[in-house]
């Protein structure tokens, strides 16, 4: 037997009508919020990540799908959204600024169980070009809009990180810490300190929890200009009623990010998006001068967190009559009718078995030319009023 990929899904059934239901929501809440929809390859050229990404984040260093091809050039297939995104900004929209939103398969080598996965699907916005602490807020507030379509529970994270100089002199300091500490630390940590320190921070790992309480806390690195903008899009969350929970800790392991870090988390503690503001992503890739921030969720995660109540179908179409079974179909179609109908022309008792097994209310025997009501059980010849006024 052929086994499927390890970390890849199904998705069918009850997880596919969840799928749906949240795409469909994806799409409602940022389109009606002016964001325009793009969607970039799942195959870049590696340069991109290693360049935007960073070489020595975990996911360039460790989680790639990376290929040459058959004319040797390195591919991978993408692991995020938004450095596509900024990809094609800087070739085709560089001089405007524009709301993006995005849907996709995203790819990472990772250790796969419930809620992470190899192949999983990211949804996203991002605001690029010449942005503000009005953008930081719209990508936040719209982001909400959309969790409490779904009517998630959840909570808001926020953070500073400050410039990428600040970081580079926490992340020193940082790393002369946890050096000290090296022998306290989980062997998952020891392996990020050389070139991955900040991660050590997101360590769930118990043996990492002490060392990491006491370790030097970013917000002392924090130049002025930044501290005022956080200031700025605090106040203004504030004034318009979005909670948050300040957390120092959240530096989040992408090289392009600075200032503005946020995650949405939901009761369980598990992460079902984040985002934060990315300045410099331009100038790392050599691509411009514009900026951005911009937002990333996890479907799985969200389809995870969410129960729906599915509609059972409301007709079911039997016969084994070809011509007069598709006439059948045509009028249904014609009056603009939601409807099943079984695969093939197999045994009429079989069709009406399948019938019954999806819960609907009418069966259309078009052999018999009747409507048979299966919840009162009542059975009346064909009318297509019946049907339409249900
Ligand atoms: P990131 O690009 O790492 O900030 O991820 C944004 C969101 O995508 C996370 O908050 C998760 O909800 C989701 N996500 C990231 N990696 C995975 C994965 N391997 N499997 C499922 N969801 C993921």
């Amino acid at each position: 037997m052929i086994e499927q990929v390890k970390g890849t899904q199904n998705i069918y059934e009850n997880d596919a009508e969840k799928f749906l239901y949240v795409r469909n929501k994806f799409f409602k809440i940022f389109k009606k919020s002016g964001y325009s929809y793009l969607q970039t390859p799942h195959l870049e050229y590696s340069e991109l990540f290693e360049k935007s990404i960073g070489e020595n984040s975990e996911i360039v260093s460790k989680q790639m799908y990376q290929f040459n091809d058959k004319g040797g050039r390195s591919l991978v297939l993408r692991p995020e959204g938004t450095s596509s995104i900024v990809r094609y900004h800087s070739q085709n929209q560089k001089e405007l600024t524009n709301q993006y939103s995005y849907f996709g398969q995203m790819f990472r080598y990772e250790n796969p169980q419930k809620n992470r996965y190899r192949e999983f699907t990211q949804g996203g916005i991002e605001i690029i070009g010449t942005i503000d602490t009005f953008s930081d807020f719209q990508i936040i507030n719209d982001s909400i809009r959309f969790l409490n379509e779904l009517s998630l529970k959840f909570s808001l994270e926020i953070n500073t990180i400050g410039s990428i100089e600040d970081r580079k002199n926490y992340t020193k300091d940082l790393y002369s810490y946890f050096k000290l500490n090296e022998d306290q630390l989980s062997d998952d940590s020891k392996n990020k300190l050389e070139l991955n320190t900040l991660r050590i921070l997101d360590s769930n790992n118990a043996i990492d929890i002490p060392i990491i309480n006491n370790a030097p806390d970013i917000s002392s690195y924090i130049n002025e200009g930044s501290i005022k903008k956080y200031d700025l899009l605090k106040t203004t969350m504030t004034q318009n009623d979005i909670a948050f929970k300040e957390n120092s800790r959240l530096v989040r392991g992408l090289d392009y990010y600075n200032d503005l870090t946020f995650e949405f988390v939901n009761d369980d503690g598990l992460v079902l998006g984040g985002g934060g503001r990315y300045d410099r992503i331009a100038d790392i890739l050599n691509i411009g001068t514009f900026n951005g921030v911009g937002v990333a969720f996890g479907i799985e995660r969200i389809m995870n967190s969410i129960s729906i109540k599915i509609k059972p179908p409301e007709i079911y179409i039997i016969g084994v009559n070809l011509e007069k079974i598709t006439t059948y179909c045509k009028l249904l179609e014609n009056n603009d009718l939601n409807y099943f109908k079984p695969p093939r022309l197999s045994k009429i008792n079989t069709q009406y078995k399948n019938a019954k097994n999806l819960d609907v209310k009418y069966v259309i025997n078009t052999d018999e030319d009747t409507i048979k009501d299966l919840v009162n059980n009542t059975s009346i010849e064909f009318n297509i009023e019946v049907l339409i006024d249900n």
